[in-house]
């Protein structure tokens, strides 16, 4: 699995439900992790935070907090197009 340190399982397997379906390798998947955390550190960033320093699941504070989760969902598709695309180019380039 992908570098999640304080996600519980349950959300582990919310992201990972999230991007089933898209074919992405360890390190897209990875990427699209590492996109998803900018994103919620840019539009939660006290949420983001607060998180690591209790190291607890920011999914569960997510929904704790009855954030509207779509947006997120969004954040999460967008960056899988961006890795699919970014991986199909270079495949064109070799
Ligand atoms: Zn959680």
């Amino acid at each position: 699995m992908p570098g999640f340190r304080y996600v519980c399982q349950f959300h582990r397997d919310r992201f990972a439900a999230a991007i089933a379906g898209h074919g992405l390798d360890a390190e897209g998947i990875e990427d699209v992790r590492c996109a998803l955390l900018a994103w919620l550190a840019e539009n939660y960033p006290a949420m983001v935070l607060d998180h690591f320093n209790r190291k607890s699941c920011l999914g569960c504070g997510l929904r704790e907090a009855s954030i509207d989760l779509a947006p997120m969902y969004r954040a999460i598709g967008d960056a899988v197009a961006r890795v699919k695309a970014r991986r199909a180019s270079a495949a064109a380039a070799r």
